[in-house]
């Protein structure tokens, strides 16, 4: 440190959601000297909560993932020795369609008796089959690609293995769309299962099954086998990644926006809304993709312009917080509710609902029940309103929401809501700073396959992308892996 207001450290983590603490925590877990930037006042990101009374609420991310020790949450927190309180949901969702219940069983075989009730007709059972074969397939293979996509010639050499090009047939899977695996299963016919496929690729790939890859679809698909409920809301388990982190000497750092990176005399130099500045030797950041044109300049610049041209779109997201006197008797805490009519502002057939669990006295009190609700949103619908004209869409989308949940779950009938709030894609902009609120990452698609997203390792020396706009994409598990492959690199460099 020189000065107050001028410090200097090894390695700059930007951002202290799941991607930026994990690789803060995994660094720091070396010896590294790690100092962490964020602009909010707290951590979390897309997975963070807030406070209303004795009620937290998960803002965004809810769903825990990929915790099995195979998998790249499982992985790091073993490594770590970090033991987060989770709760497996069986079933892992309750999909509400019309007047029905489909049950997201965790076990396979239930599962497939549910699929096969609801959904006749079609090899249903060989269709389930091969999706649970070719998950488990990539969690075995992706473990070990912590140079992909390659960035230079040497990442292209370590794909020359036995092993992986054994698996490259698999590739096939990120260029075919998920329609192909289900034509060739005849199950494409039952409009129903169409549906439900389409709404659960959506808040798994970002994409339906015209256009979502059927390998990373078959990963999404999967995931309700194996789901977990974390027991103090979504940012526990980060809590416990930067405690890690300052345990062994890192420093995490709120209320830093970052304004300015760039590069001079051999090192990246990162100044923040409060004046200060900090010299590194290397900057890993989760600051996504499209936000990071406008923090840099010269090459850097331009090499994130042409990342932010080729990958345009970006969903947003509405969400829903509703504090519930009373407690629902549910099957799982999680319910994806199919939309009977379309509403305004709405660009999804569904709203993906997370209910806190009865027991869980961190997030609400005896008695109570919190809710978060999210769907699928465009920037666009909320960009340059007026105060008015934003105020007249949020409360038509909220009372559309809240009149729903009132209509469809006959669980909450009877009970308050006793608090209503609602986030539009503005409302990611301020509290995450994402640009235009695109959250979820870049959605799946076959047009952009998975190999073409941004490498961990961008063309400037010392200078790495981690996060949801980065390989591997969106979602707890994803960011990890992403965070993990980063460290993984900074090591072998
Ligand atoms: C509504 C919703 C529901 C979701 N549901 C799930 C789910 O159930 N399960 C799941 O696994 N995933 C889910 N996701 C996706 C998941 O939340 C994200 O993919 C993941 O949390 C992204 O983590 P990240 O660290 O890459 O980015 P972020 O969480 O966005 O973290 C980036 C951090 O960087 C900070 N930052 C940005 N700009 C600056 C700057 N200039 N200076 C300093 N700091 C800055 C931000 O404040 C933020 O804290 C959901 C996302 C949303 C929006």
């Amino acid at each position: 440190m020189t000065s107050a207001q001028s410090h200097s450290t090894s390695t700059l983590v930007l951002g202290a959601g799941y991607a930026g603490l994990t690789a803060a925590a995994l660094l720091a877990n070396e010896g590294h000297e790690v100092t962490v930037l964020e602009s909010h006042d707290t951590l979390g990101g897309c997975a963070s909560f807030y406070r209303v009374g004795k009620c937290t609420y998960d803002v965004g991310a809810t769903t825990v993932s990929g915790v099995v020790d195979s998998q790249p949450a499982g992985r790091v927190f073993r490594h770590l020795g970090i033991v987060p309180e989770f709760i497996k949901q069986d079933p892992g969702m309750v999909i509400r369609m019309g007047e029905r219940d489909v049950l997201r069983h965790a076990g396979v075989d239930a599962w497939i008796d549910e699929a096969e009730r609801h959904f006749p007709g079609g090899r249903q059972g060989a269709f389930w089959q091969e999706l649970y074969r070719l998950e488990q397939r990539v969690w075995s293979l992706v473990q070990g690609l912590t140079h992909f996509p390659p960035a230079n010639a040497s990442d292209v050499l370590r794909l020359a293995k036995p092993s992986l090009l054994a698996s490259a047939p698999l590739s096939l899977g990120l260029i075919r769309p998920m329609d192909v695996l289900m034509e060739r299963y005849g199950v494409h016919g039952n409009s129903d299962f169409r549906r439900f496929i389409n709404e659960q690729l959506l808040i798994s790939t970002q994409n339906t099954s015209s256009a979502a890859p059927y390998l990373t679809g078959a990963m999404g698909l999967t995931y309700p086998s194996e789901t977990y409920y974390p027991v103090g809301g979504m940012v526990r388990p980060a809590l416990m990644l930067m405690r890690h982190a300052t345990s062994k000497g890192a420093q995490v750092k709120f209320r830093r926006r970052v304004t300015a990176i760039t590069r001079q005399a051999g090192s990246w130099l990162v100044s923040c809304d409060n004046g200060e500045t900090y010299r590194a030797d290397r900057v890993v950041s989760s600051i996504p993709i499209w936000n990071m044109a406008s923090l840099t300049d010269e090459r850097v610049r331009s090499h994130f312009e042409r990342l932010s041209h080729r990958f345009d779109f970006g969903w947003g997201a509405i969400t829903l917080y509703i504090g519930i006197k009373g407690v629902p008797r549910l099957p799982s805490q999680y319910v994806q509710l199919h939309l009977n009519e379309p509403i305004p502002f709405v660009h999804s057939g569904s709203v993906f609902m997370t209910f806190s669990h009865p027991d869980d006295r961190q997030k609400a009190p005896e008695g109570m029940t919190t809710l978060t609700v999210s769907t699928h949103a465009m920037a666009e619908d909320w960009k340059g309103l007026s105060p008015e004209e934003y105020a007249r869409r949020k409360s038509i989308v909220t009372e559309a929401i809240v009149n729903l949940i009132r209509r469809r779950m006959h669980e909450l009938d009877g009970m308050e809501f006793e608090h209503i709030d609602a986030g539009t894609p503005q409302t990611w902009v301020s509290y995450t700073q994402r640009h235009d609120g695109f959250v979820g990452g870049i959605p799946h698609d076959v047009r952009r396959p998975l190999f073409m997203l941004p490498p961990n390792q961008t063309p400037f020396t010392g200078l790495y992308m981690i996060g949801d706009s980065a390989f591997p994409g969106q979602g707890m598990p994803a960011v990890m892996l992403g965070a993990w492959n980063t460290v993984a690199r900074i090591f072998d460099a």
